[in-house]
C-alpha cells in the first residue's frame, strides 16, 4: 500500500472500538486517511509508505468523546452561585448573562471548547440560550470559536420567551419575542447547518425549558425544525421544582406536556430526564426520544441522579452530557463517563453500570442522541477518523490491568493525541490549534469584565 495524504497509522495500542459487539484488541492498531477510518485490527500495523506512524504502546484508543449537552457561554461564569439549587443558581446568574456579547461568548466558547478537546472529546453540542438585543452575533461567535479549535460541533439554537412577568422563571430583560426567537432560528439554520453526511457543523433547535418557554414556542419550534429537518433539544425533568411547575400549571409530568407539544420522536433529545417515571421511560423509549444524562451538574446543583440504568435497559437513546459550565467547573467528559459508573452504582447497587456501558455512553450514546450512529463513536472501517489515544502507562494508570478500567475509574489520563475528522487536535497533552496561555488570560479577562457590567 502506498499514503495518500494525511495518512496516520496508530500502532501497538489497546484499541477499544466501542462496536456493537464490544470488539477491543489488546495490540492492535488503526489506519486513518483524510477524514475516514480505512482499517481496524489486531497486531501489527499495515506498512505503509508516507504514512504518520504513531507508536500506541502503553496506551488505550478509543472513538472520540461526544458531548450532548452544553452552554459554552457560561466558560466565563463559572464558580459563581457555587452552593446554590438549579433556581436559586439561575436567578443570580441571569442578571451576570444578560451582558454577554459575540466577543464575550467568542472567548467562552474557544476557552470551553479547547478543554473539552484536552479531555478527549471531539464532537460537542451546544445550547445557547442567552441572545441579547444588543449583543451581536452570538452564533456566529461561537461557530467561529468551534472552527478555531477544530471540533465537530452541534450548535442548538436556543431561546426564552417566558418571562418572569408572565410567570416564568427569567427576568424579562433576557427573554426575547416569539417571532424574533423563529426568525433567528431560521437564519441560523440557513446560514450554517450542514446535512453532509461528513459534517463538521449541524444546527438543532432548542427553546430553554417548560418554565422559560411558552407552549406556543415549543410548538412552533417543533414545526420549524421539522420543516427544515433538523433536531429538536430541551431541558427536560432536570429538578422536582420543575416537576411541581409543570403539575400546577399543566396538571401533567414534564413528558407529558412534551408529548402533548409533539416535543418526543427520534429527532428530539432532552437534557438531564433526572426525574421520570416508568411511564415517562416507555414513552421515550416507545418513540425513540433521547436524553443527555449530565451525572455531575446535576449532583452540582443536587437535582438528583437519572435512571440511566433503566433508560438504557428500556433502549431510549443515552448520551452523557457536561451541562454547562457554571454549573460543573471541571466540563470533562470522562468525568461524566466516571460519574455515571459511580452515581448509578451508588443509587442501585454494584450492577448497575459496568465500565464498558460508561465508554459506550460517552462514545457511540450521544453519537445515537445525535443521530449520527452510522458515521460516530466507534471505531470501525468507513466512520469519520475521531480519535483518542489516551496514555495509560504512567504513575496515574500503570499496574491497572483493564485500561478500559484505567480510563473510566482513574483520573483523566494524559491525551497522547486526538484526531477530529483526520486532523489532529490534541498532541501530548497540549492543544495545538490554539494557544493555551493566551486563551486563559482572555477567558480571565473576561469573566472579569462580564461581572462587573452586571454591577
Ligand atoms: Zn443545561
Amino acid at each position: 500500500m502506498s499514503a495518500g495524504p494525511a495518512t496516520v497509522v496508530v500502532s501497538g495500542a489497546h484499541v477499544a472500538t466501542v462496536d456493537a459487539a464490544g470488539t477491543e484488541y489488546p495490540d492492535g492498531y488503526v489506519v486513518v486517511r483524510g477524514n475516514r477510518i480505512v482499517d481496524v485490527g489486531a497486531g501489527p500495523a499495515p506498512v505503509i509508505d508516507g504514512a504518520r506512524v504513531v507508536d500506541g504502546r502503553g496506551c488505550l484508543l478509543t472513538p472520540g468523546l461526544v458531548n450532548t449537552h452544553h452552554h459554552l457561554y457560561q466558560w466565563i461564569t463559572r464558580g459563581l452561585a457555587a452552593d446554590d439549587t438549579l433556581f436559586g443558581w439561575l436567578t443570580t446568574l441571569y442578571p451576570i448573562w444578560a451582558g454577554i456579547d459575540a466577543d464575550a461568548v467568542r472567548t467562552a466558547a474557544t476557552g470551553g471548547l479547547a478543554w473539552l478537546a484536552k479531555h478527549g472529546c471531539t464532537t460537542t453540542t451546544d445550547h445557547h440560550y442567552v441572545v441579547p438585543r444588543d449583543g451581536g452575533d452570538v452564533f456566529g461567535a461561537e461557530i467561529e470559536a468551534a472552527q478555531t479549535v477544530g471540533l465537530r460541533f452541534h450548535p442548538s439554537r436556543g431561546s426564552m420567551d417566558l418571562g418572569h412577568s408572565q410567570g416564568g422563571l427569567p427576568p424579562d430583560s433576557v427573554v426575547e419575542r416569539l417571532e424574533d426567537v423563529l426568525k433567528g432560528t431560521q437564519d441560523v439554520i440557513d446560514r450554517w447547518h450542514d446535512p453532509a453526511p461528513d459534517s463538521m457543523l449541524r444546527i438543532a433547535v432548542a427553546p430553554c425549558s417548560p418554565f422559560s418557554v411558552t407552549g406556543d414556542l415549543l410548538t412552533e419550534a417543533a414545526a420549524l425544525a421539522r420543516s427544515a429537518g433538523v433536531r429538536l433539544h430541551t431541558h427536560l425533568a432536570e429538578t422536582l421544582d420543575e416537576h411541581d411547575f409543570c403539575h400546577e400549571r399543566f396538571g401533567c409530568t414534564p413528558v407529558q406536556y412534551m408529548e402533548q407539544l409533539g416535543w418526543v420522536g427520534p429527532d428530539v433529545w432532552y437534557a438531564h430526564a433526572v426525574h421520570l417515571d416508568d411511564v415517562a421511560i416507555a414513552a421515550m423509549a416507545g418513540t425513540g426520544t433521547g436524553a443527555a444524562h449530565c451525572p455531575t451538574s446535576n449532583a452540582r446543583l443536587g437535582a438528583g441522579i437519572a435512571r440511566a440504568k433503566d433508560l438504557h435497559v428500556a433502549g431510549v437513546p443515552l448520551g452523557l452530557g457536561v451541562d454547562g459550565a457554571a454549573s460543573n467547573e471541571a466540563c470533562n467528559m470522562l468525568e461524566e463517563a466516571r460519574h455515571a459508573v459511580l452515581f448509578a452504582r451508588a443509587r442501585g447497587g454494584p450492577g448497575e453500570m459496568t465500565v464498558r456501558t460508561a465508554l459506550e455512553l460517552a462514545t457511540r450514546g450521544g453519537a445515537r442522541v445525535l443521530g449520527r450512529e452510522d458515521e460516530l463513536g466507534s471505531l470501525e472501517p468507513g466512520k469519520l477518523a475521531d480519535l483518542a489515544l489516551w496514555r495509560v502507562d504512567t504513575l496515574a494508570h500503570s499496574g491497572i490491568t483493564d485500561p478500559v478500567a484505567a480510563l473510566v475509574l482513574g483520573v483523566t489520563p494524559p491525551l497522547e493525541l486526538l484526531l477530529v475528522n483526520g486532523r489532529a487536535v490534541v498532541e501530548r497533552g497540549r492543544v495545538i490549534t490554539v494557544n493555551e496561555e493566551n486563551v486563559a488570560a482572555e477567558v480571565e479577562q473576561a469573566h472579569r469584565a462580564l461581572v462587573r457590567k452586571a454591577g
